[in-house]
């Protein structure tokens, strides 16, 4: 596909892209033996990780459940306020299930924090993170899998405001099949 007319730069490719969600979706698919009487709970965290889980879900080699949360951090454009609430809530209980959070991005760390803590709250027997994008360099909070969860990441993203794969600036360029960086004029 051609690049969009607002974005710079690509960092990650749609084939990139795709060849490292198989490699997710196949550590994942050994991670969480088949036989286990309740498969997993893959939740995504809305709007953000809408791609990625459905292109992951749709690799993992096993029964799954699927379902979303929204937590919104009140914050604008770049930024997010740190105090993110739960916006939207799981339909499905997840009362001694495991659970795999699914997340396009973590940042300061703080969306997931309060997510985990929440899902923790319901009952999860483990809770395992699944995020595309991981940015070390402007974490705030710490976050740690819960039971016997890991944690898995797609890339390790530079610090740069990144949109596309579902990620948006303004609730635009979610639909970019890559991840990429706007040129500075479309910033506001
Ligand atoms: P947190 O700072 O709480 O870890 O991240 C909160 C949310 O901010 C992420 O889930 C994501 O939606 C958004 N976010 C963080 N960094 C970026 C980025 O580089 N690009 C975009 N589009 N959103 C981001
Ligand atoms: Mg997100
Ligand atoms: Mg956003």
């Amino acid at each position: 596909m051609a690049m969009h007319s607002h974005i710079e730069r690509i960092l990650w490719s749609e084939d990139q892209i795709s060849r490292r969600v198989s490699e997710l979706a196949a550590l994942i698919s050994a991670d969480f033996p088949s036989s286990s009487s309740s498969p997993p709970v893959l939740i995504g965290v809305a709007t953000g990780a809408f791609l990625f889980l459905a292109d992951l879900a749709r690799k993992i080699d096993l029964p799954i459940t699927v379902d979303f949360i929204r937590a919104d951090s009140y914050g604008s454009g770049t930024l997010s306020n740190g105090a993110p609430t739960i916006s939207l809530d799981l339909k499905v209980d997840i009362m001694g299930r495991h659970v795999i959070l699914v997340e396009d991005i973590v940042d300061t760390g703080h969306t997931l924090s309060k997510v985990i803590a929440h899902l923790k709250s319901k009952g999860a027997s483990s809770i395992s993170v699944c995020t595309f994008l991981d940015k070390p360099a402007r974490r705030k909070v710490t976050f740690e899998p819960v039971g016997e969860g890991k944690t898995y990441r797609g890339f390790e993203c530079p610090d740069y405001f990144v949109v596309g794969y579902g990620l948006d600036y303004a609730e635009l360029y979610r639909n970019l099949p890559y991840i990429g960086v706007l040129k500075p004029e479309h910033y506001n």
